[in-house]
């Protein structure tokens, strides 16, 4: 790449900043922000310089690496190609498809490439035992849209731009900049929301960096955000504040949802949550009262054990209030490759529960089983035990709840391949790790977070480094396996036809795909070309399908290309690369009901497996408190995402982050003073930390962030070891599941804190 400024988007999380990268020679000379990036508009946070440590890692794989006796060892990408092709050829000719264990991490997002080929990668390995860090993350998300909104990827957005009340549960769009809402330079947009005269309320367990900036500041204890979302939905209903706006018309089973929440008073839930019954009522009113407010719950109110129905009343509190559909509340957004609509034509709306997992009848979602339940997979013996395993992109060791455990599962596999460009917790149980290409050495489009982006915009990033002709990308990697294990299946060859297939695959790459998928999506140069194709077509197979095919979502088309011609067209890879700063498509705009893909074209407000789980709320509100237990909850930073930032010198330098957070209270109470080493247990599971004593801590919570425990043996990544940390997933409980989705309990679980004694530690795995 020539000496210069070059602009991309920074991949590290889902904000999508610009960067404008200053190359001179081969080196990395400066990362700023690109002020001519219409979404982020100049904005970088404290990680985006963690793209030249990355890219200069000395500890980052080039080549395919053996484990041996002695040590790992390079080998050519041909030897490592054939090896892991028969390895997990024979395990699925011995054992079986489902023998093979596949988990896929949260940076395959970010990477078009990889998300392209991971589709014919997982077909030719053919498993049904897929997981990957959603069931740690959004799944209830995921669950309610599709339940809701009849599409599992159709979240609605808070439209942060335009709104006077922001009420956030369970976030912390400042350390992150957005989660499920891609929204960079969060604390600018919120100064702009203030100085329209618009107010911020946070509820949460610890008065985070976010609750620190806000109006109105509410501690709620964890596991409860349920019981305080019914709680207002109740007051709606009593205090007849129900006004669905846009929704109006379009919503079904209200009765339902109102008879649901008659039990869930105010005063009802009120000890349960710590927030009083006044504070509860307020809350829904100002949300109702306040024509431009948007409520955005995450990752605290969807990892818990109610994440589901959290989940669900989050929703139907905004749509009850009519602030779904409408500027300045949530919206739905029109990218410009529309997986949603592309989703919908061919019936993949998402599914859930189809089939449940061996072990423990854990339902899958779109394909995937809770993470949870990995290590029960590869440790119960029986039909269908996963025996050989490949992890692409992901560290579950430390992302997922009970490390040591899946620790001890992934030491024992009969095979293991990783892609992945670190020896870390988990790839050094693998037997050969394939090293991709890193994020600067391929070109970018983010397909992923331009879904769930507080405005619409494109944009499209060339490789700005050139890694040899001995290097691989992801996608190289997936459909090289993927070809051979087919070739294998079929006895060493195949087709011509499907050969010459694979080929041109292989050959050309995913940006062919990319630009196909702008040209014919909604603001695509080929937009007019491609309807007078598809719309003929759609109408004769309309006439062939039964009533409620879900083919049938082809006839999304005809109503949605309506909508199109009102967009801006022209839009192709060709001119991206013309605009390296990407190209802006304008503010969110309202998109009901032709955005809607239920098949009756209904919002459905209370779906049957939420008012089942009711049930169980119920049954909470009257069990005892936990007694001397402390709850524990995790926690972000803005100079961590996910375990692999923790080899960047710059991201990890400075005061220790992996502390155990605590209330004066509680400290004094436990003999624990700040600076202190803390023992928290829970079950036969320990670790020690640093204490942190503060009132930012609700009294009866703990804290923990989540991405470190780099004190495993066998890792190569020296910085993060140097920061170990200890990961709060050896101590979380891989039981403990919300019955709904199937999704980890990383909040709230219960944790017993005292003084650290030294002959009291444990020696690590
Ligand atoms: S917030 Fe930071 S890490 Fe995230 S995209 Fe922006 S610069 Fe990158």
């Amino acid at each position: 790449m020539e000496n210069g400024i070059h602009y991309r988007t920074c991949h590290l999380c889902e904000a999508m900043c610009g960067v404008a990268v200053e190359v001179k020679g081969s080196r990395i000379a400066a990362i700023r922000g690109d002020e001519k990036d219409p979404l982020s508009r100049g904005h970088i946070c404290p990680k985006a310089v963690a793209l030249q440590d990355l890219h200069e890692d000395t500890e980052r794989l080039r080549k395919p690496v053996r484990k041996t006796p002695t040590g790992w060892q390079e080998i050519e990408w041909d030897e490592a190609f054939k090896t892991v092709a028969e390895q997990l050829h024979t395990a699925r000719s011995t054992h079986g498809r489902n023998s093979i264990g596949v988990y896929l991490g949260n940076p395959n997002v970010h990477n078009h490439g990889s998300l392209i080929a991971t589709v014919p990668f997982l077909r030719a390995i053919g498993t049904q035992n897929r997981f990957s860090a959603t069931s740690n993350d959004q799944l209830p998300h995921m669950l309610a849209s599709l339940e809701m909104f009849g599409h599992q990827v159709l979240f609605p957005i808070p439209d942060i731009d335009n709104t006077d009340l922001f009420i956030c549960i369970g976030g912390n769009p400042i350390a992150s900049n957005g989660s499920l809402m891609t929204v960079p330079d969060f604390r600018g947009r919120l100064k702009a929301l203030k100085q329209r005269g618009g107010k911020m309320i946070v509820v949460d367990p610890r008065r985070t960096e976010t609750a620190k900036l806000a109006e109105e500041f509410h501690f709620v204890r964890p596991g409860t955000d349920a019981f305080l979302l019914m709680a207002m939905v109740n007051t709606l209903f009593a205090d007849e504040l129900v006004h669905a706006g846009p929704a109006e018309g379009l919503i079904k089973d209200l009765d339902l949802l109102r008879l649901a929440s008659l039990p869930f008073t105010p005063e009802v839930v009120s000890k349960r949550t710590g927030i009083s019954a006044e504070t509860i009522r307020d809350l829904a009113h100002q949300l109702a009262n306040t024509p431009k407010a948007a409520l955005y719950t995450r990752m605290g109110t969807s990892t818990q054990t109610f994440g589901s129905i959290a989940t669900w009343l989050a929703y139907c509190l905004n749509i009850l209030t009519g602030k779904l559909d409408t500027v300045g509340g949530v919206m739905f957004t029109q990218p410009a490759i529309d997986l949603i609509a592309l989703g919908a034509m061919s019936g993949q709306q998402g599914h859930f529960g189809k089939r449940h997992s061996r072990v423990k009848g854990l339902p899958e979602f779109a394909g995937e089983y809770p993470s949870s339940t990995m290590a029960d997979e590869i440790l119960t013996p029986g039909e269908g035990q996963v025996r050989a395993f490949v992890t692409v992109a992901g560290n579950p060791v430390l992302s997922s709840p009970n490390g040591r455990r899946l620790d001890e599962a992934l030491s024992g596999l009969d095979f293991m391949v990783s892609v992945d460009y670190y020896i870390n917790e988990t790839t050094r149980h693998a037997d050969i790790i394939l090293p991709p290409t890193a994020a600067l050495e391929r070109s970018h489009y983010d397909i992923i977070f331009n879904m769930l982006a507080v405005r619409n915009v494109s944009k499209y990033s060339e490789a700005l480094f050139d890694a040899g002709s001995d290097s691989r990308h992801d996608w190289q990697i997936l459909l090289e396996l993927a070809h051979r294990l087919e070739k294998l299946r079929k006895g060493g060859s195949l087709p011509i036809r499907s050969e010459l297939g694979w080929r041109a695959f292989k050959q050309t790459g995913p940006d062919p795909i990319i630009d196909l998928l702008l040209r014919t999506g909604p603001y695509g140069a080929d937009t007019g070309r491609a309807r007078g194709v598809l719309e003929p077509a759609t109408g004769v197979i309309m006439n062939l399908l039964p009533k409620h095919h879900p083919l049938r979502g082809l006839a999304k088309l005809s109503s949605l290309n309506p909508q199109w011609q009102e967009l801006p067209k022209g839009l192709s890879l060709k001119r991206l690369k013309e605009h390296p700063n990407g190209i802006d498509l304008g503010a969110l705009r309202p998109a009901l009901p032709n955005r809607l893909f239920t098949r009756d074209g209904k919002i459905h407000l209370a779906p049957r497996r939420y008012l089942e789980d009711v049930e169980r709320l119920h049954r909470q509100l009257s069990a005892p408190e936990p007694s001397d237990g402390l709850l524990l909850i995790g926690r972000r930073h803005v100079r961590s995402n996910n375990s692999w930032m923790h080899n960047s010198r710059r991201l990890v330098k400075g005061k220790d982050r992996c502390t155990l957070l605590i209330n004066p209270h509680d400290a004094n109470r436990l003999g624990l003073r700040a600076g202190s080493k803390a023992q928290i247990n829970a079950a036969d599971r320990q670790v020690i930390l640093p204490v942190e004593v503060t009132e930012d801590m609700m009294p009866g919570v703990v804290s923990i962030p989540h991405g470190w425990g780099h004190d495993r043996d066998g890792t190569r990544q020296s910085t993060a070891s140097a920061h170990a940390g200890a990961s709060i997933n050896d101590l979380l409980s891989d039981q403990d599941t919300d019955p709904v989705a199937g999704t980890s309990v990383l909040n709230g679980q219960p944790v017993t804190v005292k003084v650290w004694q030294p002959e009291q530690q444990r020696i690590p795995a």
